[in-house]
């Protein structure tokens, strides 16, 4: 690059700088980008760069597929109701190695690499500062109410530790690990721990970087922008499925709970935080509040 054009492309962040300093935002990395060495370098280096100009992020993770191949190598079976995957104590342990015990430490040792700080955390820490309600079902077939083990909805959450992070220069890296009443560890999907993390440190802005460029509307194309109700629509109608339900509902609660910029965008491509936050590019979908468009 011509010296006139990293200037240019440092005057370009400028606004953005200014606009974004000072402000707090959550990204949660999902399993895809989790998956490989140079996206999480990537993301790192912005999350560090964000940092640097005064941007203090919050990182939350998922990867529920590493801890299904890890059940899967130490012979776990999983056992599904309806459909649904039941977390049984002995996965319940692997989802805690495979997240705390690797997942977290590797976007923590990952962000020291470039140069920033970061701190591991699941529920258990501080006293339980990410609580949750084991999750029951109610089975099809014939309406009882089943558990599905060591699943939870997050109920609570203590912000008072992330902000003694973010304020010291650091930054959070939470693992989808909450726990119940009696300190006992529940898997939740980390969609919903980004928007609760959200909600509880009243963010300016959450990123779901994921594993597609954006979401998808009923044409199948990718959406620059969706309104709420629409979204809720496609929920209904099956035009978002998958790990994109629970993905589109974190986002509609992050709304309701006064989040009021939230993007879904492609993790898969380096560097899209930067290129979302300090650029004029924009980057997935965008999720408003306001009336239907569409
Ligand atoms: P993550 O690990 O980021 O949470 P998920 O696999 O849980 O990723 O969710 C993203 C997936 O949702 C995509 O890979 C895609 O297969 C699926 N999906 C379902 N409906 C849509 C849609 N309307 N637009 C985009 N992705 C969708
Ligand atoms: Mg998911």
């Amino acid at each position: 690059m011509t010296p006139n054009l990293v200037v240019d492309a440092l005057l370009e962040s400028l606004p953005h700088v200014q606009a974004w300093h000072g402000k707090t935002i959550v990204v949660k990395i999902g399993g895809a980008a989790m998956s490989d060495d140079a996206l999480v370098d990537a993301v790192t280096q912005d999350v560090v760069l964000l940092g640097a100009v005064g941007v203090q992020v919050i990182l939350v993770h998922g990867g529920g597929s590493a801890v299904s191949a890890l059940g899967r190598q130490l012979g776990l079976e999983p056992t599904f109701v309806d459909g649904l995957r039941v977390t049984d104590d002995a996965t319940m342990r692997v989802a805690q190695m495979v997240h705390i015990g690797g997942l977290s430490r590797d976007l923590v040792a990952a962000i020291g690499r470039r140069g920033g700080r970061a701190v591991g955390l699941s529920g258990h820490d501080g006293g339980g500062w990410l609580r949750a309600t084991p999750r029951t079902h109610t089975r099809r077939e014939d309406g009882e109410a089943v558990s599905l083990g060591r699943v939870g909805d997050i109920t609570a959450v203590d912000a008072s530790m992330l902000h003694g992070i973010v304020r010291a220069g650091m930054v959070p890296v939470v693992a989808p690990v909450a726990v119940d009443s009696s300190l006992e560890s529940l898997n939740v999907n980390a969609d919903s721990v980004a928007t609760a993390v959200a909600a509880a440190v009243d963010a300016d802005k959450l990123v779901f970087l994921t594993d597609v460029p954006g979401i998808c509307g009923a044409d199948g194309e990718v959406t620059a922008e969706v309104d709420a109700r629409t979204l809720g629509r496609w929920i209904e109608d099956g035009t978002v499925s998958g790990g994109m339900i629970p993905k589109a509902e974190a986002c509609l609660s992050a709304l309701d709970s006064g989040v009021s910029l939230v993007t879904v965008a492609d993790g898969r491509v380096g560097h899209g935080l930067l290129l979302e936050l300090l650029t004029d590019v924009g980057v997935g979908t965008m999720i408003r509040v306001g009336t239907e468009s569409q």
